[in-house]
């Protein structure tokens, strides 16, 4: 590895060499903590599906070798002597970005997730103090710049809590953007990670909210999470029940898939937001029914820092965590395999105690 003049340290860690192995231990270094850094014991760190595309390389430019995880809690055990918010001791969380250029207009407005210069995602991203890629949350610590470190409500069960930093705020943003309230009618497709976050949110937020999955399993467990309705996407006398219904639908399917059917169920100016799918749409996106009824098709990603500090501060008052299965580090290429047979419920999340024994 191409190290800048920095010290760095040995890091145990799980991440994948190639795009066709499972992933496997592995070292990795982490610099050493600067004056407004923070260094995070990781206790939990819940597995999304964007660790899975990365890991397999799924949407091309994956850098290997690859260390996935972006739901990030855990215990601070060193803050360099500008940092401010932390001490040794307290609960701190990481989600999906670790730096931004923090100058630029996106920045400003506390959007760093659209920052012009490019984000630093947690994995996968460029390291601007060690000439090399980042490492996520697959691991014993991660060292971040106090700005991009999170306060976790006391009160939340903290495992569970490890999923909101990337399906939490994923769905919160949106949901937020499009101004989901009392009296919103929302869906949510696919009833996955982000997808039971999505209902468990707006229904906090006080929406009405539709799931949208493609078998009738997960119908109970959607209306145990909150959810008022399920819709079986697949029936077509289900999908007509609901034409013109929804302001919003949050769609968190991983896949290419057919859009089209769920603009038809969208309100005269309501949204379509994709948080799932990355490329081109097939088949191709239908514009009439969006431009006789002021549709909108759109996409969104995660949050910025202050509004994940909201989304958290909103989950501590209203008691919303995760749903989670919780795994040792080395049953990770299982997990991979079984979520992609949508046989979660609904989040894994790694013990890293399984990792560090
Ligand atoms: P997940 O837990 O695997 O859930 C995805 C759900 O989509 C499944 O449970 C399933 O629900 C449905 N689904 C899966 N394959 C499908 C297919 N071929 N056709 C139709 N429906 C399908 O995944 P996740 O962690 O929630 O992540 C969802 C997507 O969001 C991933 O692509 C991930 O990379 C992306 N993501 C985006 C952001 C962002 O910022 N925009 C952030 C995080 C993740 P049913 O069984 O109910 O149909
Ligand atoms: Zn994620």
């Amino acid at each position: 590895m191409n190290i800048k003049n920095m010290n760095t340290t040995n890091v145990k860690a799980f991440g994948a060499a190639a795009a066709d192995v499972d992933l496997t231990q592995m070292i990795i270094q982490r610099r050493e903590v600067t004056a407004t850094d923070v260094e995070i014991d990781i206790l939990y760190c819940g597995v999304c599906h964007s660790d899975l595309h990365t890991a397999r390389n799924d949407w091309g430019g994956s850098i290997y070798p690859a260390v996935p995880g972006h739901e990030i809690v855990g215990r601070v055990t060193k803050v360099g002597s500008a940092v401010k918010k932390f001490k040794a001791g307290d609960l701190a969380a990481v989600g999906c970005l670790v730096d931004s250029c923090r100058t630029c207009d996106s920045c400003k407005k506390d959007l760093e997730q659209y920052c012009l210069n490019g984000f630093t995602g947690t994995y996968n991203g460029k390291d601007k103090h060690l000439n090399t890629h980042t490492f996520g949350g697959y691991s014993e610590k991660v060292i971040v710049d106090e700005h991009f470190v999170l306060k976790v409500p006391a009160n939340l069960n903290l495992e569970a809590t490890a999923p909101l930093l990337c399906a939490g705020i994923t769905t919160w943003s949106p949901l937020k953007h499009w101004k989901v309230g009392k009296g919103s009618k929302v869906a949510v497709v696919g009833l996955g990670g982000l997808g039971h976050m999505a209902i468990k949110l707006a229904k906090g937020l006080g929406a009405h909210v539709t799931l949208f999955s493609r078998t009738k399993s997960k119908e109970k467990d959607a209306l145990d999470l909150g959810a008022d309705a399920v819709i079986i996407s697949t029936d077509e006398n289900e999908m007509v029940s609901v034409k013109g219904k929804f302001d919003l639908i949050i769609d968190t399917v991983p896949y290419v898939h057919d859009v089209n059917p769920y603009v038809t169920t969208l309100n005269i100016s309501g949204t379509l937001v994709l948080v799932g799918y990355l490329g081109g749409l097939e088949p191709i996106l239908n514009t009439v029914p969006m431009i006789l009824g002021r549709k909108s098709v759109a996409g969104s990603v995660i949050g910025g820092i202050a509004e994940t500090q909201e989304m958290l501060d909103f989950c501590g008052k209203h008691n919303i965590v995760s749903e989670i299965e919780l795994i040792k580090m080395q049953d990770i290429n299982k997990a991979y395999e079984r979520m992609l047979k949508s046989d979660v419920r609904y989040r894994f999340v790694i013990d890293m105690a399984s990792l560090k024994g």
